[in-house]
């Protein structure tokens, strides 16, 4: 039977294109976000157009409590086998404009809630040898120039949380994969109060989320649907690989010493 799919940031754009795709392959669904009615609206199109179980759990991932129920379903519901981490918003300006309550709510969502879905997801999928965590993390995570910075961070974070969940899972059974779209036509944009008129064209969300299932059928690490060539991501690596044997020195390089 296929695993029950939790998917957080179901009410719009990628999280809502998950839904729409895991439905239609057969999976039950438990859709989670702030906005109940809308979550509704979407889970009575998918029930009648596949035929499958959804559930509507509402949530604000900023709010302890809200994570902790969630994180609660995820250890306690062993019909759910997958978790797409994907609720998440982003920031306009640059840092000078943004205000510290803004930079917390957003640290809490895009980090805080994807690192406490993980662990309490990762640790029973652990214990049960299966289950696959699907972490929507950014370009933005890659790209310091782009003055996004408190974002691009959080991506970063969710960059690194895949790849070390993945280091510690795997050999448990269990699949991880961060998912890396770059600019995708969603509500995002508008949300973070940037002037649509100015975006630069993007990716469609059916592309994008369909090329990302692409990647987790291959069991790909890493999905970055924009990025051409692949080798690229790999040479990367390989380059902080190759950094790694200089960690364990027990005296500075060569160049700080006098
Ligand atoms: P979106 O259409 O704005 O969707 C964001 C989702 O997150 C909504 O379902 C929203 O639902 C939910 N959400 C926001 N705040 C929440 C909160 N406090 N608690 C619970 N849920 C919350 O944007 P999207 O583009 O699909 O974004 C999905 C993910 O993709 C994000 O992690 C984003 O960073 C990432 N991403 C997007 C792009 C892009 O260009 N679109 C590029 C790279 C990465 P409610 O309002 O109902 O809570």
């Amino acid at each position: 039977m296929s695993p029950t799919v939790l998917i957080t940031g179901a009410s719009s754009g990628i999280g809502a294109t998950y839904a729409d795709r895991f439905a239609r392959r057969g999976h039950d669904l438990v859709l989670v976000a702030r906005d109940g009615a809308r979550m509704e609206v979407l889970a009575a199109r998918l029930r009648a157009e596949t035929g499958v179980a959804i559930d509507i759990l509402p949530a604000d991932l900023t709010h302890e409590a809200d994570i902790a129920r969630v994180a609660a379903r995820l250890r306690d519901d062993s019909g759910i086998g997958i978790l797409v981490n994907n609720a998440g918003a982003a920031l306009s300006g640059g840092i000078a404009d943004q205000t510290g309550a803004a930079i917390a709510r957003l640290i809490a969502l895009n980090t805080t809630s994807l690192a406490l879905l993980a662990q309490a997801a990762g640790a029973r999928f652990a214990a049960e040898g299966r289950g696959s965590i699907i972490n929507i993390a950014s370009v933005v995570g890659l790209i310091p120039e782009f003055a996004a910075t408190i974002y691009g961070s959080t991506k970063a974070f969710a960059i690194f949380l895949s790849q070390g969940l993945a280091f510690e899972l795997g050999p448990k059974g269990v699949y991880v994969q961060a998912v890396l779209p770059a600019a995708t036509r969603t509500e995002i944009w508008e949300r973070a109060g940037a002037d649509l008129a100015t975006l630069p064209p993007m990716m469609d969300v059916n592309d994008l989320v369909d090329a990302a299932l692409a990647g987790f059928d291959a069991r790909e690490p890493i999905t970055i649907p924009a990025l051409t060539d692949a080798a690229l991501w790999d040479a990367y690596q390989a380059a902080r690989q190759a950094m790694l044997p200089s960690f364990g020195n027990t005296e500075p390089a060569a160049r700080y010493r006098g």
